[in-house]
């Protein structure tokens, strides 16, 4: 499979005012298309910080990144404007990167009838958790990204939600062939979905390991590998390496 993404030596450091904070050392990995991989580790190891410097928000201090194609983002809060129609709120992306064309608002509507949301017109008011995390989705998606990054998207949904919302969002993945790199503080969440996790070290974050995940399944979901009898088996190993190290 061709590669998307393709991460080398990558090394952060900030210059805070109280001297600097070295967050990431010679981080290495890549990417190739229609994986799904996810980044878990300590607590304030650098995670976002790797997630800010591949979407180009934040500068790297040296290293390389090779991306093929549009990137998407989505953080922990959905970020809808609730003045605005659902069908509005999609739009937005394209409004910003003025690529508001006819073609691009078909593309929009046929993902939102492809996905139930059609039909929804007023604004996010009206929506559960789980449905504003779709219609963020589809407005990310919009943009016809070939890669989609998420930091702790699914953190603040309730347990059971999260189940649903997780399911339904790595279902339209699939669907529409997006590679994915996701960091979130859930081990179990980070098996479920993903093809390998990557384990990042105490700050300044390192690679510590990058685990394959395989449950030898045709048409695999995240609820699916959780019934899975090795779901515990990766989950413990994960969980001895981390030790007992909070992480989020
Ligand atoms: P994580 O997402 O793994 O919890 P972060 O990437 O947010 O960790 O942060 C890694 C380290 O870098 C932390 O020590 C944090 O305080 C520091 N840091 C993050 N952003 C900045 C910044 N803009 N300036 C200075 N230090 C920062
Ligand atoms: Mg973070």
């Amino acid at each position: 499979m061709k590669k998307i993404l393709e991460v080398k030596n990558i090394c952060k450091t900030y210059q805070a005012k109280n001297g600097e904070i070295e967050a990431l050392k010679n981080i290495s990995f890549d990417i190739k298309e229609g994986e799904y991989i996810s980044i878990i580790g300590p607590s304030g190891c650098g995670k976002s910080t790797l997630l800010s410097i591949i979407s180009g928000l934040e500068n790297k201090t040296s290293g390389e990144i090779y991306i093929d194609g549009k990137i998407g983002y989505m953080l922990q809060k959905d970020n809808l404007l609730e003045w605005r129609t659902i069908y509005k709120n999609v739009l937005l992306g394209l409004e910003i990167q003025k690529e508001n064309t006819s073609e691009n608002r078909e593309y929009v509507e046929k993902l939102l009838k492809k996905y139930g949301l059609y039909e929804f017109k007023e604004n996010p008011a009206q929506l559960s958790g789980g449905m504003r995390q779709r219609v963020a989705l589809i407005r990310t998606l919009a943009i016809r990204p070939k890669i989609l990054l998420l930091d702790e998207a699914f953190s603040a949904l309730d347990y059971q939600t999260r189940l649903m919302v997780t399911e339904d969002i790595f279902k339209i993945l699939k669907a529409e062939n997006i590679t994915a790199l996701m960091v979130t503080h859930d081990i179990s969440e980070a098996i479920s979905m993903s093809d390998r996790v990557i384990v990042l070290s105490e700050r300044p974050a390192t690679v510590k390991t990058i685990h394959k995940i395989d449950f030898e399944m045709e048409n695999r979901t995240p609820l699916n590998c959780r019934e899975n009898p090795k779901f515990s088996k990766y989950f413990n190993l994960m969980w001895k390496e981390l030790g007992e190290k909070n992480i989020t």
